[in-house]
């Protein structure tokens, strides 16, 4: 019998290595696409040899063909923290834009399901709290951040319209911030920043006055989350997040008393268009998908104090 395959774009970054390497777990086997813009090489390099994993170098803006089945496509790639896609604005409109034109286009040639990673940033600086996935959002297209929200708004339009106009077997999941092993400890995101920064006995750099709020979640509780939509027959969108929200103080105060560090805190100016809550309503994941978050906000940080701590270089 042949094993189910999938293809999974942005496949050497951060979360899109997690999901290959489950999906290789799971029987599948997978095609890694990626062009190491902001991934790298050495979060898949446990997974290079072993049987059914092929990595391949490729930017899915240009035209992305690839032989054989297919029973998956996920979209993975795309700048994803704000120093990344800030630096890469023209990359990032270019990977949600062409970028999902194309692996539709693939999904669409092999008639695989196609799953497109999509985020809460669709939502803006919401003003309906927590977000189900019925709100519109509320998001400044010409601001800087723009480049990336608008990305993700107009990939899930497209994905829908090959749905409905193509009949692709589509679903989108709206991922909330999540954290893990093999994030960079540079990519700017507050908990790689508070750890790092923790690590070093350095003051953790919270923006504004600290009360705006996220809700992280831990890697593992999110690959479930997108496997358990993979092989459901859901269009989605799906919030998938952590809904235990916390302020950024309070997490700096967590980081800082996991790590033991005496760090204290130094305020920055809030970065424009920040969103000042963000809280995922998981009641349609619960519903659907029998899913809920299981890893908590300590165990989860916990985990990843200890794989930044087990980094040689910090600025890496
Ligand atoms: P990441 O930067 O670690 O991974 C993205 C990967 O995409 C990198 O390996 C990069 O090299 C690759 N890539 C970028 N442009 C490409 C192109 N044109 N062709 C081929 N590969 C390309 O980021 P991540 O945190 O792993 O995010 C992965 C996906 O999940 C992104 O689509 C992101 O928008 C989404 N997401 C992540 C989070 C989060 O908290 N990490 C939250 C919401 C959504």
């Amino acid at each position: 019998m042949t094993r189910p395959r999938a293809a999974v774009t942005g496949g050497a970054g951060f979360l899109g290595s997690h999901l290959c390497e489950r999906l290789l777990n799971d029987g599948y086997d997978v095609l890694c696409i990626d062009n190491f813009l902001t991934g790298r090489p050495a979060n898949v390099a446990s997974l290079v040899g072993r049987d059914g994993f092929r990595l391949l170098k490729a930017d899915v803006t240009d035209f992305v063909h690839v032989p054989g089945h297919l029973d998956a496509v996920l979209h993975f790639a795309s700048p994803a923290s704000p120093i990344d896609y800030l630096q890469l604005p023209i990359e990032t409109l270019k990977v949600g834009s062409l970028g999902t034109l194309h692996t539709l286009g693939l999904a669409k040639e092999k008639q695989a399901r196609y799953l497109l990673a999509s985020t809460s940033e669709t939502y803006g600086d919401p003003q309906v709290h927590p977000q189900p996935e019925t709100y519109w959002g509320h998001v400044n297209p010409i601001g800087p951040r723009g480049v990336y929200d608008e990305a993700k708004r107009f990939a899930e339009a497209l994905t829908m319209a090959y749905r409905r106009y193509h009949g692709v077997d589509t679903a989108i999941v709206r991922i909330f911030n999540t954290h893990g092993p093999r994030m960079r400890p540079d990519d700017g995101r507050a908990v790689p920043t508070f750890i790092r920064q923790a690590l070093a006995g350095q003051p953790i750099t919270v923006t504004g006055d600290g009360t705006q709020t996220r809700s992280i979640q831990y890697v593992d509780d999110l690959v479930e989350g997108v496997v358990r939509l993979l092989h459901s027959d859901h269009p989605g969108p799906i919030n998938i997040g952590n809904p235990h929200e916390v302020s950024m103080l309070q997490l700096a105060k967590v980081v800082a008393d996991l790590v033991g560090s005496g760090s204290g805190v130094e305020f920055l100016p809030r970065p424009e268009d920040d969103p000042m809550v963000r809280q995922p309503d998981v009641a349609l994941a619960r519903a659907v998908l029998g899913w809920h978050a299981t890893v908590d906000l300590e165990a989860g940080l916990r985990h990843t104090v200890s794989w930044f701590r087990s980094l040689s270089d910090l600025t890496d």
